[in-house]
C-alpha cells in the first residue's frame, strides 16, 4: 500500500494557515485564548473582512489554522471546525435539515449520528430516516423518496468496516439533487479524499487521527459549496458549537505528525490481521487492508491506504469475547480510537443480536485500536490470551 503522502499533503500539514512573520517568528502558533477581538473602527467591526476576528464564538486565529490546514488535505474550499465531531455532524444535519423531508443512512453509521436522526431529528422535524446496507447499492438506490434531502455515508464504516461505492452513491444522489455527507474520520484525509469522489460535506472526528494523541476533541466539515459553505457558516455562531483555542493548537501539532503515524498504524494493524486471520479460535476478521477482503477492488479504487482499527469475531461464546477483551493487557479497554495508544472494546455488546446483524456481525464483535507500541508486542499478548480461551 502506497506509505507515502504526495507533497502537498505533507506541506499542507507542516506549513498552511501558519505565518511566522505574524507571530514575532515564533516557530510554533502562539494560544489566542481571547474571547474577543479589538477592532479599531466600527467600519472594521460591522464589515469585518476575512481573516480578521471579532469574536471566539465566530472564528480564533488557532481555529483559521485547522481549518486551512484540513481544507488543504482534503484539497477542499471550505473548512469548518467544531467543537467535536458530533458537533459537526448534527451542524451538517440540521443546516441541511427539511422539515418533514427523509434521510437516507447506513446501519453502522456512527451510533450517534443515528441515535440523533431517530430521536431529535424524529421527534422534532419529523425528518425519516430509513436504513440501509452501505455495500449494497440497491437498497441505496430503492430507499430514495421524493422528499429525501440526505445521503449520510460512511466508509469503511464504523465497528465492521464494509465499504460504500462512493462515485456510484454520489452519481446516484446528483441525479435525483440529493446532498451528500460523508464521515472520513477512519481514513483521514491521506487515504480518502472523498469531495474527488463526489460527496458534498466530508466530517471528520478530529478527536481520532488528526489529533492523534488522545488529549483533545475536534471535528470538521469540508466542502466545495458555496451555498452549504454559508447555511454552515452562518448556523456555527448559532449553535455555539466551534472549536476551542487550545482544542484547535493541540490539533495543529496533532497534524504535523499525521503522515508519519498513520503509515505505522497500517502496518501494525495489517499484521495483526493477518495473525488474526490465520488462528484457528477466530472465526471473522473484518479489517478492509487484507488481502482476502471482499471488497478489495472497491478499496484499491477510493483509498490509497487502510488505519489501524479492525475488529474481529472469536470461535466461541459471548463470554469468551468478553473474557478475551477483559484479559489484553496491550490493549487498554475504552472507547474512541485514534491516539498512540492500542484499545480494545465491544462496540455491539449492548446492541440485541438483531441490530447488530444490521451492523454486520454479531454481538461478541471485538474491535481494536493498533497503536505505535510496536507490532510484535500487540500480537504476542493477543497469542497469549486467544491461547487462555
Ligand atoms: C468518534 C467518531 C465520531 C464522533 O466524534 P466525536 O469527536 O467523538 O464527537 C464520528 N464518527 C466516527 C466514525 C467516529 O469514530
Amino acid at each position: 500500500m502506497n506509505e507515502y503522502c504526495e507533497q502537498p499533503e505533507l506541506l499542507a500539514a507542516a506549513h498552511t494557515g501558519e505565518d511566522y512573520s505574524q507571530q514575532l517568528g515564533s516557530i510554533a502558533p502562539p494560544l489566542y485564548l481571547s474571547s474577543l477581538f479589538a477592532c479599531g473602527t466600527m467600519e472594521n467591526y460591522t464589515h469585518s473582512n476575512p481573516g480578521s476576528f471579532i469574536y471566539s464564538r465566530y472564528g480564533n486565529p488557532n481555529v483559521s489554522i485547522v481549518e486551512e490546514k484540513v481544507a488543504a488535505l482534503e484539497r477542499g474550499k471550505y473548512c469548518l471546525a467544531y467543537a467535536n465531531g458530533m458537533a459537526a455532524a448534527s451542524a451538517a444535519i440540521l443546516a441541511l435539515a427539511k422539515h418533514g423531508g427523509h434521510v437516507v443512512c447506513l446501519h453502522n453509521c456512527y451510533n450517534v449520528v443515528s441515535h440523533f436522526l431517530d430521536g431529535f431529528c424524529a421527534e422534532k422535524l419529523g425528518i425519516e430516516t430509513t436504513y440501509v446496507q452501505g455495500n449494497c447499492f440497491e437498497q441505496i438506490e430503492k430507499a430514495i423518496r421524493k422528499n429525501t434531502f440526505l445521503i449520510i455515508l460512511e466508509s469503511p464504516a464504523s465497528d465492521t468496516f464494509s465499504l460504500v461505492d462512493i462515485r456510484r452513491v454520489c452519481a446516484l444522489a446528483k441525479a435525483y439533487g440529493i446532498k451528500t455527507y460523508f464521515d472520513n474520520t477512519y481514513c483521514t484525509p491521506l487515504y480518502q479524499k472523498p469531495l474527488q469522489l463526489g460527496v458534498d460535506i466530508c466530517m471528520h472526528s478530529a478527536t481520532k487521527y488528526l489529533g492523534g494523541h488522545s488529549d483533545t476533541l475536534g471535528g470538521v466539515l469540508v466542502t466545495d459549496d458555496e451555498e452549504i459553505y454559508v447555511a454552515l457558516h452562518e448556523l456555527r455562531p448559532q449553535l455555539g458549537n466551534i472549536l476551542s483555542p487550545m482544542d484547535a493548537w493541540l490539533i495543529t501539532r496533532g497534524l504535523r505528525s499525521l503522515a508519519v503515524r498513520m503509515p505505522a498504524h497500517e502496518r501494525t494493524a495489517t499484521a495483526v490481521a493477518e495473525m488474526l486471520e490465520q488462528h484457528k479460535k477466530v472465526r471473522a476478521v473484518y479489517y478492509p487492508g487484507l488481502k482476502s477482503y471482499p471488497q478489495r477492488e472497491l478499496m484499491l479504487s477510493q483509498q490509497t491506504g487502510n488505519s489501524g482499527l479492525l475488529s474481529f469475531e472469536i470461535d466461541g461464546a459471548l463470554e469468551d469475547a468478553v473474557k478475551l477483551a477483559d484479559s489484553l493487557k496491550a490493549f487498554t479497554l475504552g472507547p474512541s480510537w485514534g491516539g498512540y495508544e492500542s484499545l480494545v472494546i465491544m462496540p455491539l455488546y449492548s446492541y440485541s443480536e438483531e441490530h447488530a446483524m444490521l451492523c454486520g456481525a454479531s454481538r461478541g464483535l471485538i474491535r481494536l485500536h493498533c497503536g505505535l507500541e510496536g507490532t510484535q508486542y500487540l500480537i504476542d499478548d493477543l497469542e497469549r490470551v486467544l491461547g487462555e480461551l
